[in-house]
């Protein structure tokens, strides 16, 4: 084990909002794969991954789930997405860039993505907003799912890349959505969850995570709160 601190981040809701990119590139999909307009009420997509997102999509059009169905909705979304990052009024949410440069300055500490975003999603978006280079690995929708799956992955890498385990009372998972508790619980992970996404502070009070913000623009505070020093 090592004495150092493992924060894995969520993306949608917690480190940035796309302006609306992520669903208007949904919808622009649906219209590519199932040749209709399809507003994605019912659907859901808060906290949840891409390729559980186009699993209901699938199945909302009568078409068979199936990998390469899965794979033709997630291509197409994509290339909408880089077309529309640009075009929208996205930001990096409240302290994300202050608290992603104070956590990088420690060498204690190792930097991971847990998203349910597909990789290339994901570094398209960090990448858009300037973030992406902060994270050494992550865990995405392209491992399973299944959101509460994407945990181990996390950890794994974590350890292959830094050669010793991480303690799970030092392992965080910072998210937005009572998903991302549910998936942090699954590793036995710390929990932290910020009320800058499409959830309330009341709903995920709820979840009983262990840490919970209104946002995360104080940084000395949430450094302390988490025991990093
Ligand atoms: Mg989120």
């Amino acid at each position: 084990m090592n004495s150092g601190a493992l924060c894995l981040f969520d993306i949608d809701g917690t480190i940035l909002t796309s302006g609306g990119a992520g669903e208007e590139a949904l919808r622009k999909a649906v219209r590519d794969f199932a040749g209709c307009d399809d507003n994605l009420a019912g659907v859901e997509i808060s906290g949840r991954t891409d390729k559980f997102i186009a699993m209901q999509i699938c199945r909302r059009h009568g078409r068979m789930a199936s990998p390469e169905n899965i794979t033709a909705f997630i291509n197409s979304y994509l290339e909408h997405l880089e077309s529309l990052l640009p075009l929208k009024k996205g930001r990096l949410l409240p302290g994300i860039p202050g608290l992603l440069a104070a956590l990088k300055q420690r060498r204690h500490v190792a930097l991971g993505l847990l998203t349910g975003n597909v990789a290339k999603g994901a570094h398209l978006k960090l990448s858009h907003y300037g973030v992406w280079d902060y994270f050494e690995f992550g865990a995405f929708s392209d491992d399973s799912h299944d959101r509460n799956e994407l945990g181990h992955y996390a950890v794994a890498r974590a350890t292959a890349l830094h050669g010793k385990g991480f303690d799970p009372t030092r392992t965080f998972v910072i998210g937005d959505t009572p998903h991302d508790v549910a998936c942090g619980k699954a590793i036995g992970a710390k929990t932290v969850v910020v009320a800058t996404g499409s959830h309330s502070r009341e709903e995920l009070a709820d979840c009983n995570p262990d840490f919970l913000f209104d946002d995360l623009s104080d940084v000395p505070a949430v450094l302390a709160a988490l025991g990093i020093s």
